[in-house]
């Protein structure tokens, strides 16, 4: 049949074009702040960590859990959030571009929403932005090198970050801090500069973890006799190290390929 024959709906949705995710793998939504590096200093938040831009940023992805059943675990650093789908999800029929798009406007939404709650009397000064991406990662393994991968980059940024604005407040310019900062070993220059790095706040140091955390099944004993046995999930927000197995081995439902 020629093209411009068949059904005017099939012709027209014939330009879109496949973008559905792999099946059976684990997907990684990364949103990160469009250009906060002036939202951050228009907004005057405290450097090198705002404690109450990273609480904002937590209850915007702690929203994004409850609202998208399917994500069992996120991650987030600065101005970025991992957000992790189920390996067998179906959201969106496993969509790319739906599946970004839903979850950056829902969590733009709450960021502008809850920014109050957080900020007080201090106005938003203009509409902020994230951009997206989705990333499919085959297995569990591949999964925590991801993971790990963002912790590590949240590590090297905030020693350096530490470095930095301890120069600046110490009377630095800003170029001279970033000449000194230049080729630096870190853990040298934290001792050097006095500052002791494990006394710096756990989110600041580990990032945050979001996840569900399945509790012990609660079985119920009902006066006719039934048991019942409920699943509470509640949700979890720990500023802890997630390279090593340790945690992974204390929440192994996270990665259970099975739920
Ligand atoms: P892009 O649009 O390419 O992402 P960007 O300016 O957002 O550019 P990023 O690499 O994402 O650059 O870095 C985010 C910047 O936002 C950091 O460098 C930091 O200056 C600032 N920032 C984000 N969160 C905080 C925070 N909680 N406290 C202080 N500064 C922050
Ligand atoms: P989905 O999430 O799949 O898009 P949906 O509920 O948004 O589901 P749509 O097919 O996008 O469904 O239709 C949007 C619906 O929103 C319409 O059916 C209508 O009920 C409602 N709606 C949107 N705009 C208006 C409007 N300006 N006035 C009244 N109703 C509206
Ligand atoms: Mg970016
Ligand atoms: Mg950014
Ligand atoms: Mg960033
Ligand atoms: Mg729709």
């Amino acid at each position: 049949e020629e093209i411009d024959k068949v059904k005017p709906e099939y012709y027209i949705r014939s330009f879109e074009f496949e973008n559905k995710l792999m099946p059976s793998t684990w997907i990684i939504i990364r949103i990160d702040g469009c250009h906060f590096h002036r939202f951050s200093e228009l907004h005057e938040f405290e450097k090198p960590n705002d404690e109450r831009a990273l609480n904002l940023m937590n209850s915007c992805a702690m929203a994004v859990l409850e609202e998208f059943q399917d994500m069992v675990f996120s991650y987030g650093v600065s101005d970025e959030y991992s957000f992790v789908l189920r390996k067998n999800s179906y959201l969106y029929q496993r969509r790319a571009s739906e599946i970004v798009s839903s979850v950056v406007s829902f969590f733009t939404s709450m960021y502008v929403m809850r920014w109050k709650d957080f900020f007080q009397e201090k106005v938003l000064k203009y509409p902020p932005s994230f951009d997206g991406r989705a990333v499919c990662y085959p297995s569990s393994e591949i999964l925590r090198d991801y993971l790990s991968w963002r912790q590590v980059d949240c590590h090297i940024n905030n020693q350096y970050n530490s470095c930095f604005w301890k120069l600046v407040t110490s009377g630095k310019n800003k170029r001279e801090a970033q000449h000194e900062m230049k080729g630096a070993q870190l853990q040298k220059k934290l001792e050097e500069l006095g500052i002791e790095y494990d006394k710096i706040l756990a989110m600041f140091r580990h990032g945050s973890s979001i996840f569900w955390d399945k509790e012990d099944s609660i079985v119920e004993h009902h006066q006719n006799g039934n048991l019942s046995d409920s699943h509470m999930k509640k949700i979890m927000l720990e500023n802890c190290d997630i390279i090593g197995p340790k945690f992974w081995l204390e929440h192994s439902s996270i990665l259970d390929e099975k739920q």
